[in-house]
């Protein structure tokens, strides 16, 4: 293969990420003292333990599979596979390259199993978050499987026939695919896919019927779907989310939250999902997520461009599949620190525009160091890791930050 040293270049440069990542998830460093005014030296200690392992899986997953995909396109197994499918398809290049995709799909599923059972099944019991059965656990898995297996099966399809229908251009064209997928997957999402998971209800709690009504006034928003999910069917743990574009908007509360925190608190998560609603977080997301698309989709070509001999006509080879979930691993890696970035800078915004609304911001503190204390986070990241992948900011940013906020008037 030519343009092997790009390649090379790239993966290289995952590796210093890793290395980097592995150090500070081994040796995170001193706890910022601020640290104590809130927590427990044994809470903050259990928070380093548990992210520590959930670092440690998800570096080996991604090591793995980056490691299977690197040993096909490096060696001779994906150019032999390729000729194995083309063979079975007669020659037909499209089924030729779906086929192949079966296979590696199967594989990376085979390979990442164990990483994911283990991270969200045995880790989560052994820290008394999951509620659920192995049983369910297995049927979500295989839910999920279904799901990712069409829909990327849809993907591989599309890529390839656009690859032989504009050879020069295609990736244009598949970004304009998947820019329209993003919006269609961002609209339809909570209302297709998120209830093949969970149930959803809306919230009928007079108390916090009012809440909503009460802080969407004073946000000028028109809320209309504030949903409950039965998350206590599967964790301990409590959140809250804010998803859908246009009529699928909608406000999502953890049944956990109801149940578990106070109701000051609650009007803390509800105000900061409303501020991602008012700021348009969503639509913010998606038009970042369809730049980095196109740049992606450019950027793959002209690393394919360069290290194979592609057809002048008609699609690329089915192992060509192979080089391109290598190029979406390692770029969306690496792409970690701009895409939490963006994220963070969200986040922050959603809570200091979610204290002017409450006026509240003791509330806001306290529900910062519940979640803290419940949930087991790391307070105090290394600064590395919190930059390289988180995509709220960590507690005690958190916190200073919501202190910061200037209030106007306090509340009546
Ligand atoms: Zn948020």
């Amino acid at each position: 293969m030519r343009g092997r040293i790009m390649w090379w270049g790239l993966l290289l440069a995952t590796g210093v990420f890793v290395l980097a990542y592995l150090y500070f998830t081994l040796l995170p460093g001193p706890v910022e003292p601020a640290a104590r005014q809130y927590f427990t030296t044994a809470e903050i200690a259990a928070g380093r333990k548990y992210a520590q392992a959930n670092r440690l899986i998800f570096l080996a997953s991604f090591a793995a599979e980056v490691g299977v995909v690197a040993w096909l396109v490096f060696g001779p197994a994906a150019a032999r596979l390729g000729h194995g499918a083309m063979r079975l398809a007669q020659g037909r290049p499209v089924v030729a390259a779906f086929l192949f995709f079966l296979a590696l799909w199967a594989l990376l599923r085979a390979v990442n199993l164990p990483f994911s059972l283990y991270s969200s099944y045995y880790l989560e019991h052994r820290w008394g978050f999951s509620t659920e059965s192995l049983a369910s656990w297995w049927a979500d898995y295989f839910k999920g499987a279904v799901l990712d297996l069409v829909l990327s099966g849809a993907g591989v399809l599309l890529f390839f026939w656009t690859t032989g229908r504009w050879p020069q251009t295609w990736w244009l064209y598949a970004g304009t695919f998947l820019a329209v997928w993003l919006v269609v997957a961002n609209y339809l999402w909570p209302v297709l896919v998120a209830p093949l998971f969970n149930r959803f209800t809306p919230a009928t709690d007079p108390e916090i019927v009012a809440m909503v009504k009460r802080l969407a006034e004073r946000a000028d928003l028109s809320v209309d779907k504030v949903l409950v999910m039965d998350a206590s069917r599967r964790t301990t743990k409590a959140n809250a989310y804010f998803a859908g574009l246009g009529r699928t908007k909608r406000i999502v509360l953890y049944d956990t939250l109801l149940r578990d925190y106070p109701r000051d608190e609650v009007e803390a998560v509800v105000a900061h999902e409303m501020a991602h609603w008012k700021l348009g977080h969503i639509r913010q997301g998606t038009i970042y997520g369809i730049l980095a698309n196109f740049a992606l989709w450019l950027l793959l070509f002209l690393f394919l461009r360069f290290s194979l001999d592609l057809p002048r006509r008609g699609p690329y080879p089915p192992e060509v599949w192979a080089l391109v979930v290598l190029f979406f691993l390692v770029a969306s890696f690496l792409g970690n620190p701009v895409a939490s970035g963006i994220s963070r800078r969200m986040e922050a915004a959603a809570d200091s525009y979610a204290v002017k609304l409450t006026s509240d911001p003791a509330a806001a503190v306290r529900l910062q160091v519940d979640l803290a204390r419940r949930d087991l986070a790391d307070v105090s990241p290394p600064p590395f890791i919190e930059w390289f992948s988180y995509t709220h900011p960590s507690t005690l940013r958190r916190i200073e930050a919501i202190r910061a906020v200037p209030l106007k008037e306090s509340r009546p």
